[in-house]
């Protein structure tokens, strides 16, 4: 079956994304990649997975830095996927997942208003953040009369 034809890793997928479509410069073997599990390194390819590379004899896709044999170079490797994944979380936080959350905290604490005070409060929060730095910068003690 087609579908079954290539190892799928659902987890991977949402943590990294898939890598993006293109004709890759490099194959892995060429930068030093062989696989973690039988040795091999004309059977590695880019996986559609970012930061993983597929075995087709093996039929798996390994993370990166686990097919890296020199350490120092796996270490790196390992940090630049940390790195990734950390600035594709930040991507993702944006308003709206603001809201969501303050809807939430909202729910718990049951705040007495409603969810357009949480769309103000964004801008409030920001505002009244700079209000007391500039009150700090000119000698005043910061604090709301
Ligand atoms: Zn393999």
């Amino acid at each position: 079956m087609a579908e079954n034809k290539y190892s799928k890793n659902p987890r991977a997928e949402k943590l990294m994304g898939l890598r993006p479509e293109g004709i890759p410069i490099d194959f892995p073997e060429e930068l030093g990649y062989l696989c973690p599990r039988c040795g091999k390194k004309h059977t590695l390819q880019w996986s559609e997975y970012k930061s993983f590379i597929w075995c087709e004899a093996c039929n798996e896709d390994f993370p990166s830095p686990l097919c890296m044999p020199d350490l120092k170079r796996a270490t790196e490797i390992f940090l630049d996927v940390i790195s990734d994944g950390l600035t594709r979380a930040a991507e993702k936080i944006t308003k709206e997942t603001f809201l969501e959350a303050a809807e939430i905290v909202k729910n718990l604490n049951d705040y007495p208003s409603g969810a357009d005070k949480y769309d103000a409060g964004w801008c409030d929060c920001a505002g009244e953040a700079s209000k007391r730095l500039e009150r700090k910068a000119r000698g005043e003690d910061g604090r709301q009369d």
